[in-house]
């Protein structure tokens, strides 16, 4: 079987992993409540939505269990795995056929049901689909996630930040000429997580997913714009992009929970919709645990390969959902001198330039549980000597107590290992022996 959502959600069912909602909800609040009641824990699909001939489908990748699986990796090596994945982008498979291609219409976005999520939202927003381009002069592909705003049956407004597809509609602005774009939405996590990841410019997003699917990953070549997707996406939209013709886009609610302010963006006109049959539409909650975790992923990688080249070992590290799964990061080191934990956070900020706040743990602390890191903090931590505090940075846009309009931030990191010149016995936690006796009766025997 090959490798979509399809597949996966085949996965998720046999670990009890999904919840099935039978009743009809709309795609306007009530679907993105329940989503965001379930946020941490069930996949959802919604079965009946009124005048859809499909399901929707979200949270579909929205914790870490879920990543293993999507990527067939134990939990203490996803990491590694998309690193080895960045360095090894390998081409996918090309086939004659796509399953999106079983129906076509001319666009008319109003047969999706694309969610509306927060009460201010300009309206609906699809929030899953993975934008494929193309380089205007050099003629290889770009794959990067991007909301967009319903403006219209046949158009779309997009945000776009100044990265790879920016760089592409500068060029076709130059050439006075459309963009021409695909989205595909529905597709296998491994592919969102390769779309949210940012290799060099020239590096085939596409490329990426395939070694991520262990060559499992086949793609089309579109009739109307020549570019290659993933053949089974559940969804298909082909158009091209306007890059002088802009609307109103926002307010939207980020990663970070709040709104977004409206912005100028250009538009994206449709010349046809692809779908499989009984099409999955796939949301995707803002702000959601989904929504950080695929967006932060490659962040956390390239945190553990920076801070790995100045500390002898790195454990584990996380960009905590508390900070949005972008601004705030806890990483374990085994620290072998003092001065290790300072030189951990110097790589960090380093690797991640959008990080905020840092703070650095022994190996003995575990990064999930954040009661566990602020013990850390309460037991092995001294402002005067371990915080350091850095003035007028540069930040991230989504920040709204930095200066967005600068892109200036403050940025702290917290070195929370146990001082090596004191003795450890004053460190370490108390451990309760535990008889074979009080084993079998915690295990219910
Ligand atoms: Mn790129």
């Amino acid at each position: 079987m090959e490798p979509d959502v399809r597949s996966f959600l085949y996965e998720l069912e046999d670990k009890n992993l999904v919840k099935h909602v039978s009743r009809e909800f709309s795609p306007r609040y009530e679907i993105a409540a329940i989503l965001k009641h379930y946020d941490l824990e069930f996949t959802v699909i919604f079965e009946k939505i009124s005048n859809f001939n499909g399901k929707i489908v979200g949270n579909l990748c929205n914790t870490r269990e879920k990543l293993s699986i999507a990527l067939n990796a134990s939990k203490s090596r996803l990491h590694e795995h998309l690193l080895y994945a960045l360095k090894n982008p390998r081409k996918p498979t090309m086939k004659d056929d796509a399953a999106f291609l079983d129906f076509s219409s001319p666009p008319n976005l109003s047969q999706i049901p694309i969610l509306t999520y927060y009460e201010k939202d300009a309206g609906p927003y699809i929030t899953s689909g993975v934008v494929i381009s193309r380089d205007p002069d050099l003629g290889f592909q770009n794959m990067s996630i991007h909301r967009l705003l319903v403006v219209d049956k046949d158009t779309l407004a997009i945000r776009v930040v100044p990265r790879h597809l920016h760089h592409f509609i500068k060029k076709a602005e130059k050439r006075n000429q459309p963009l021409p774009v695909c989205i595909a939405i529905g597709l296998h996590p491994a592919i969102l997580l390769a779309a949210a990841s940012s290799p060099p410019l020239g590096v085939d997003e596409l490329h990426i997913a395939n070694t991520l699917l262990k060559d499992k990953l086949s793609v089309f070549k579109c009739e109307g714009t020549g570019l290659i997707v993933p053949a089974n996406a559940e969804y298909l939209l082909e158009g091209f992009l306007y890059p002088t013709c802009k609307v109103d886009e926002g307010p939207f609610v980020d990663a970070t929970g709040t709104y977004d302010a409206v912005r100028k963006q250009p538009i994206i006109k449709l010349t046809g919709i692809f779908h499989r049959e009984r099409p999955i539409y796939q949301a995707l909650l803002p702000g959601g645990s989904e929504h950080r975790l695929l967006m932060g992923f490659h962040r956390e990688a390239a945190i553990k390969e920076a801070v790995s080249r100045v500390v002898p070992e790195v454990k584990s590290v996380r960009l905590t959902f508390g900070g949005c799964g972008w601004l705030h990061a806890v990483i374990s080191i085994r620290k072998v001198s003092d001065g290790d934990g300072k030189n951990a956070i110097l790589a960090a900020f380093a690797a991640h330039p959008s990080l905020k706040h840092v703070v650095v743990v022994d190996e003995d602390v575990n990064v999930d549980d954040l009661n566990e890191v602020e013990w850390a903090l309460a037991t092995r931590f001294q402002a005067e000597e371990d915080l350091i505090v850095i003035r007028n940075a540069r930040g991230s846009s989504i920040d709204p107590s930095a200066d967005q309009e600068a892109l200036i931030t403050s940025k702290m990191g917290l070195d929370a290992t146990r001082p090596l010149n004191k003795p450890t016995q004053h460190f370490m936690k108390g451990k309760i022996p535990i008889s074979d006796k009080v084993k079998k009766f915690l295990l219910g025997e």
